[in-house]
């Protein structure tokens, strides 16, 4: 008896990953991947690393091949063929042969479409010069390749500061070119806040890049043979031979829309958790659906690899019989710059305050802490900057981002967990994990990041944030615990003056009539300062992150050289 015909449109990551997953579990079925480009199953995320040759074989980017589905799997894969047609009562897709010309039909008892998305092409003239790019497919970041070699590019402009603007800027770095990044918002990674971000604007400048935030690209216009001019609102124009267009994706919906599947507010394909579509036969994953956000509570579009090969796992299942849901997402992702990485997972403040989620129904509170990765006493310890957003209401983990040159991904990945699990800070504060001094501390920085959350919600102390600094109340006397040679390097306008060490001696210096915020350089002697004044009956607060973030809030927001 013939097994049921599963058909699939797309052949990267949710295609492939369900193509192979239901082969995995039904021997019988027929499973054909119908692939628009040349390529299946390629690493789209190694794409910027193979433009700044640290990828150096294209091959290298081919996770799998056509006839590595047909021996491994039995699958078959039919590339250069589009499928631009489904009759959804006859169960037929219209496939188009690129390369003969030819359309044919195929049948199908179960549809998956995994179409991805395209890179969003900003309203501007000139996107279609020579030397303008955009990266989605091993074609484009091999004509980005050849156009360096061949134009001989010193320099590069690249459009948008989101992570695949900021990965192509490491990797043109990396092959010489001088690289100016354009971006609209006034900060890179606009998903993220902008002291989180900080750290990989540092980096970019330290490399040379020029950085222009909130700045727009009117047009680009042609400047010679080999050369285009990037013409921006403010008149200003850069020329060189290469433009890289970064800025954003938009799920590939035309197939859907035209078979008249349900679509979503944001554009996406709608699906329910089985990855169904609002045709039973037919399933969608990956960059083309809208999912369920399990902290906003709302639907978003999350282009990830991972959610897609996960959904396109559970589209497997679903096919085959199994009773499986996907979860939703979280938003957990990284970019790395040189030797600075980015994670995050859960909405940043500045997403949750957008979507009017920031006092209700949340309650939200965070902190900042700098801990070494690993303990300070092992050579090596680098700092990691982190912020840990909860509620007030119950300690339910939010958001979390982290960033520095080490082990910011493993707290991340810890702190995802927890999320998924619906995890509190006080489950943080216990968390058991690995510690040898070369890898971690004994209280491990998602311990710390858990006390001190766990703190503020017991009541052990209350936390204020560098912008309360800017100007702070009148019943509010600032009060700076530091030593001598860290209060003159800059200390903040106005603050008062008493080492930790001499606190208690001085403490008749300090008004009980005023609210007390006291700071140190990360927030620790600072808390320790908060803790004893209050059991003198101050009113004390403590410098979420101390110093240290009030200086990278101040240049991030723009207040500060
Ligand atoms: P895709 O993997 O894009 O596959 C869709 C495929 O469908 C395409 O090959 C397309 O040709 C084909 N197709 C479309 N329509 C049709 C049709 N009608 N008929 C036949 N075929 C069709 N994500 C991360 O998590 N981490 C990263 O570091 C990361 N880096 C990235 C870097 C770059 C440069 C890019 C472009 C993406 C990156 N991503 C990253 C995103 C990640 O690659 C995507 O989220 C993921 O590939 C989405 O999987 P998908 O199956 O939905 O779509």
């Amino acid at each position: 008896m013939r097994g049921k015909r599963l058909c699939i449109v797309g052949g990267v990551a949710g295609g492939a990953s369900c193509a192979a997953r239901a082969r995995r579990l039904d021997e019988k079925a027929e499973i054909i991947i119908f692939e628009r480009g040349s390529f299946v199953s390629f690493a789209n995320c190694g794409l910027p690393y193979y433009v700044g040759d640290v990828i150096r074989r294209e091959e290298h980017l081919l996770v799998a091949t056509p006839e590595m589905f047909r021996q491994r799997f039995n699958i078959e894969v039919r590339l250069h063929s589009e499928v631009v047609g489904i009759d959804r009562d006859g169960r037929r897709i219209l496939v188009r042969d690129h390369q003969t010309g030819r359309h044919y039909e195929e049948t199908y008892d179960a549809l998956v479409l995994s179409p991805g998305s395209s890179p969003v092409r900003p309203p501007i003239e000139g996107l279609d010069l020579p030397g303008v790019f955009f990266v989605r497919t091993i074609p484009d970041s091999r004509a980005i390749r050849r156009m360096i070699e061949e134009r001989n590019a010193r320099t590069a402009v690249v459009v948008g500061g989101g992570y695949i603007g900021i990965e192509m800027t490491e990797n043109l770095v990396r092959r010489g070119l001088h690289v100016t990044v354009v971006e609209m918002q006034r900060q890179l990674m606009p998903l993220c806040d902008p002291e989180m971000v900080w750290p990989l604007q540092e980096v970019l400048v330290e490399k040379g890049v020029e950085v222009r935030l909130g700045a727009q690209v009117e047009r680009i216009e042609e400047a010679g043979a080999q050369e285009v001019t990037v013409r921006l609102r403010s008149g200003e124009g850069i020329r060189t031979p290469l433009v890289i267009v970064a800025v954003g994706v938009r799920p590939e919906v035309q197939l859907a829309r035209d078979a008249g599947l349900a679509l979503g507010q944001l554009g996406g394909i709608r699906v329910n958790d089985r990855m169904q579509t609002s045709d039973p036969s037919i399933w969608a994953v990956g960059d083309a659906v809208e999912v369920f956000h399990v902290i906003t509570g709302r639907q978003t579009l999350l282009p990830l690899a991972g959610p897609a090969n996960r959904q396109g796992r559970i589209a497997a299942d679903v096919i085959c019989g199994r009773d499986v849901r996907f979860r939703g997402v979280q938003g957990t992702a990284v970019v790395g710059l040189f030797d600075q990485v980015l994670a995050m997972t859960g909405p940043s403040e500045k997403t949750l305050k957008a979507l009017g989620l920031w006092d209700e129904p949340y309650g939200c509170e965070k902190v900042y802490l700098h801990p070494g990765h690993h303990a300070s006493y092992y050579p090596g310890a680098e700092t990691i900057a982190m912020k840990l957003i909860f509620s007030r209401k119950d300690g339910k983990i939010l958001g979390f981002q982290a960033v520095g040159k080490k082990g910011a991904v493993r707290r991340t990945d810890v702190i995802a967990m927890a999320v998924q699990k619906g995890g509190t800070v006080f489950d943080l504060e216990e968390a058991e994990l690995c510690y040898a001094p070369q890898f971690g501390s004994a209280k491990d920085p998602v311990n710390l990041a858990g006390m001190i959350a766990a703190n503020v919600l017991r009541g052990d102390v209350d936390v204020v944030h560098a912008e309360d600094m800017e100007r702070p109340p009148e019943h509010v006397l600032v009060l700076d615990v530091r030593e001598p040679f860290e209060f003159r390097r800059g200390h903040i306008p106005g603050a008062l003056h008493i080492p930790l060490g001499f606190l208690r001696q001085r403490m008749e210096e300090l008004p009980k009539d005023k609210e007390i915020w006291a700071y140190c350089y990360v927030g620790q002697r600072s808390y320790v300062a908060a803790r004893a004044l209050r059991q003198y009956g101050y009113r004390a607060k403590n410098l979420s992150g101390g110093y240290r973030s009030y200086e990278i809030w101040r240049k991030a927001v723009g207040k500060a050289p």
